[in-house]
């Protein structure tokens, strides 16, 4: 009975059952690595925000989300008409597809793409196109390859998705390339910059796409409160674009799809920037520590500017993934990405990546995972 756009799609695969996972290992036994969660935890000001918030629980939660719009459009100099808000920043991925797509009509994305941009395609039956990626041995393995993007759009192309940086390859694309990509996009093709990891993203040649939009009616830039600002549990996503955009999206908006609780949380995480630059200067440094001692431990990690390692574990990765999981370590198998020989790895604290190191150093002691001359 499903309408035909749906009848063969498959459902987000969110990983392991992490539920299940935690009520096998002691409470603060397992060590979650396969979400991009952010392991220090929300600003207290948001936690206290959020509990005042609870107070109000028999009210509807404010339908236009004014305050957290008014917070947003401060902080990134653009007007509150600009920005809507989302129950995560996948429910307005969905919407795009809703509003601009359809029979008919082309989406691209890039192979290695975040998946939720393939179910929205889908899910309202537009075509749609993947782009190739970079190859492994790229200066950005596996990353968007923006010619190749450009070059898959076609006249009935309305939408095109990008992550940057992305997920699941970590890569990212710099600056100037992308504002050469975007003046050759033909006027009624809708750009979606996906930067949900933008506040994790430090490397000189990155640049949020944000600043472009004066210049560009056809650029939308989504959000989200779930990574570096460490509210996933509670749903809220962003989207900036042209009013006149963000106008057509609004049409389709569940009336309260962002609950009080969540609208509180978010803006009073916005107001609290001390707490923002601590965990992102955590999260860099125990990158880099992470990422140096699995390539010192001889498995390839790709150049990542966010919460998260792709990481080669090759023929392994099987055996890895399982024996981790035995040993209380969740990581994120890649094989419905097309990356069977990768495992993506969560950049956890400091004694989260020290569990798994010390978890794939008794691996490496097992005979197992190593050929007769000590190679993996
Ligand atoms: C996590 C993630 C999102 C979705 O986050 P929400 O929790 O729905 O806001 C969107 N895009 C990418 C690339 C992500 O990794």
């Amino acid at each position: 009975m499903a309408a035909p756009a749906v009848r063969y799609l498959q459902p987000y695969d969110p990983g392991h059952d992490l539920v299940a996972l935690r009520r096998r290992f002691a409470a603060g036994g397992l060590v979650e690595l396969g979400s991009n969660e952010n392991p220090y935890g929300p600003a207290p000001r948001a936690l206290a925000a959020a509990a005042t918030a609870l107070a109000e629980l028999h009210r509807y939660p404010d339908p236009l989300g004014g305050d957290l719009k008014r917070a947003l459009a401060t902080k990134h100099g653009v007007d509150a008409s600009q920005i809507i808000l989302g129950n995560g920043s996948h429910e307005l991925l969905m919407q795009l597809a809703q509003t601009f797509a359809g029979s008919g009509v082309d989406v691209v994305m890039s192979q290695f793409g975040f998946a939720v941009y393939a179910i929205a395609a889908r899910a309202v039956g537009a075509n749609l196109r993947v782009a190739p990626a970079l190859p492994p041995e790229a200066r950005m393995p596996r990353g968007h390859d923006l010619d190749a993007i450009a070059a898959a759009i076609t006249p009935a192309t309305r939408l095109v998705y990008l992550a940057n940086p992305n997920n699941p390859t970590g890569t990212w694309f710099a600056a100037d390339a992308f504002a050469a990509f975007l003046a050759r996009m033909p006027g009624d093709t809708l750009v979606v910059v996906d930067e949900a990891y933008a506040e994790t993203a430090d490397a000189p040649d990155f640049a949020s796409a944000l600043s472009l939009l004066p210049a560009h009616r056809n650029l939308v830039v989504t959000r989200t409160f779930s990574k570096a600002y460490a509210l996933a549990g509670l749903r809220v996503g962003y989207a900036i674009a042209h009013a006149d955009v963000i106008g057509v999206l609004e049409r389709l908006r569940e009336s309260f799809n962002v609950n009080g609780v969540a609208l509180a949380a978010a803006e009073a995480a916005l107001g609290d920037d001390d707490w923002l630059r601590e965990t992102l200067a955590a999260n860099a440094a125990q990158r880099d520590t992470l990422a140096a001692a699995l390539r010192e431990r001889g498995w390839p990690v790709s150049p990542s500017q966010t919460n998260f390692l792709l990481v080669e574990f090759g023929e392994h990765v099987a055996r890895v993934d399982q024996a981790l999981l035995e040993r209380g370590v969740v990581l994120r198998p890649m094989g419905g990405y097309g990356l069977p020989r990768c495992s993506r790895i969560s950049v956890g604290n400091a004694a989260q990546n020290r569990a798994l190191l010390a978890a794939l150093d008794e691996l490496a002691s097992d005979s197992v995972l190593f050929s007769t001359d000590g190679q993996v």
